[in-house]
């Protein structure tokens, strides 16, 4: 059965923070006709302290940026904008030019990311945070004519990795938002559709 069978899930009017990284002014710059995929991530970190010090950190220091969805959805709800949509953010391999990043905060493997005993996702999306979610889908949708697909990060990055507990096992360096998200319950509640490649 759904888990959010008995609660079903609906849109939310999004209330939007806007709480810039300090360097989206160093991210590339680009026309939002340009934007035709939203690509959904989790966090895999503790809660929202851990995962702004993770954006802020800069891992390209030849243009002094870092790793960041644009958008970051907490469990109680809450929407903020961390890169406007007018930049390019670096949140998945490949996609970043065309795709606007949307993280939802759940903790996914952490801390054990890459231990191939520890791949289970058992933490639960909320309802709040969902419902927010598709409201804020769908308000891009709106203000971005261009935007038709949407993915899970883990459909758009498939690389397998070594694990830390033992190399000869390899594990998915991307799962996100993984086994617990409901694909199923969301796509009839936007206009999105699935992107496959
Ligand atoms: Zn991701």
């Amino acid at each position: 059965m759904s888990p959010f069978s008995e609660r079903p899930l609906s849109a939310i009017e999004p209330v939007i923070v806007r709480n810039h990284l300090s360097y989206v002014a160093r991210l590339k710059p680009r026309e939002p006709a340009t934007i035709d995929l939203a690509v959904i991530h989790c966090t895999e970190l503790p809660d929202r302290t851990a995962a702004r010090k993770f954006g802020e950190e800069i891992h390209y220091p030849e243009s002094g940026t870092g790793n960041s969805g644009h958008y970051y959805i907490e469990q109680n709800g809450g929407i903020e904008q961390w890169v406007p949509e007018d930049r390019v953010a670096h949140h998945v391999r490949g996609f970043n030019e065309r795709s606007i990043g949307i993280e939802l905060d759940n903790r996914g493997r952490y801390p054990s990311w890459f231990d191939s005993r520890q791949q289970k996702m058992t933490e639960r999306y909320t309802l709040p945070q969902l419902n927010s979610l598709i409201g804020l889908i769908n308000r891009l949708s709106v203000q971005l004519p261009s935007l038709q697909w949407i993915a899970g990060h883990e459909d758009l990055d498939r690389t397998r990795i070594p694990s830390t507990d033992n190399p000869s096992v390899f594990v998915n360096r991307k799962m996100d938002p993984g086994p617990q998200f409901p694909w199923k319950e969301v796509i009839p509640l936007i206009n999105l559709k699935v992107f496959s490649h």
